[in-house]
């Protein structure tokens, strides 16, 4: 027997916190009644529906995509575009991003069906290390990438310190490669963090998110995660 959230966040259907609410909003029913208790323990013959839909229990599944720039991180675009979990056609768990790329960054993206996954690697107090490497417009001081360490003053607070390394100059074209690694999730963080030096994104990519790298992936590839790797990160 398991607790009711958890069973509606294991299908995929809301994170644990909204499967929460959903059953504090009377939007949940165990074998056609209504329930409003958060403790309720249910096992694998009763039926759940929320908004009168069932809830299939689907198996987990995992994946990473090396995700190509010009791509929305979402399940689904109200404008029609292509989104990450069109790289996945043949999949047919409801697979949605944990966390997200912006349209313009390439890189390492995971997907799941498994909210309460999810909503866990998205916890600031779970927060992995994610290793961004940007290319920058300008040359970056000693001072500046000492501010990226220490943490930089953005609109919505301070950032954590983080690593951060240049990789390489170029001169003539007055750019630099900078390996930074954060553990936080802030909207766009790294451009805004870079914006905040004065040193603007020119492109972005994620190399790694925790013990995961894009090894033998090229962009628009796709894997499945094996169960050590589920493991590592849960
Ligand atoms: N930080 C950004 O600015 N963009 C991303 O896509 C990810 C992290």
């Amino acid at each position: 027997m398991e607790r009711l959230q958890k069973v509606i966040a294991h299908a995929g259907v809301a994170s644990r916190r909204k499967a929460e609410e959903l059953i504090g909003q009377g939007r949940v029913k165990v074998n056609g009644k209504v329930v409003r208790e958060l403790g309720t323990k249910v096992g694998p013959n009763d039926k759940i529906e929320v908004d009168e839909v069932p809830v299939e229990s689907e198996a987990p599944v995992y994946f990473m995509l090396y995700k190509p720039r010009g791509i929305i991180s979402a399940a689904n675009d109200d404008k029609g575009r292509k989104t990450v979990v069109d790289f996945f056609p043949h999949v047919e768990e409801r697979i949605y991003p944990i966390g997200r790329l912006d349209y313009d960054t390439s890189g390492l993206l995971l997907l799941t069906n498994d909210g309460e996954f999810a909503n866990q690697l998205m916890h600031p107090k779970f927060e992995v290390d994610k290793v961004y490497v940007a290319k920058i417009k300008g040359i970056p001081s000693r001072e500046k990438i000492r501010q990226l360490q220490r943490g930089v003053m953005l609109e919505d607070g301070k950032t954590a310190p983080a690593r951060a390394k240049v990789l390489s100059i170029d001169k003539s074209k007055q750019t630099a490669i900078v390996e930074l690694t954060i553990h936080e999730g802030k909207n766009r963080q790294v451009r805004r963090m870079f914006d905040a030096i004065g040193h603007s994104v020119l492109k972005l990519k994620r190399e790694r998110y925790g013990p995961l790298d894009l090894r033998g992936l090229n962009a628009g590839e796709a894997r499945e995660l094996t169960a050590h790797e589920v493991k590592q990160l849960y």
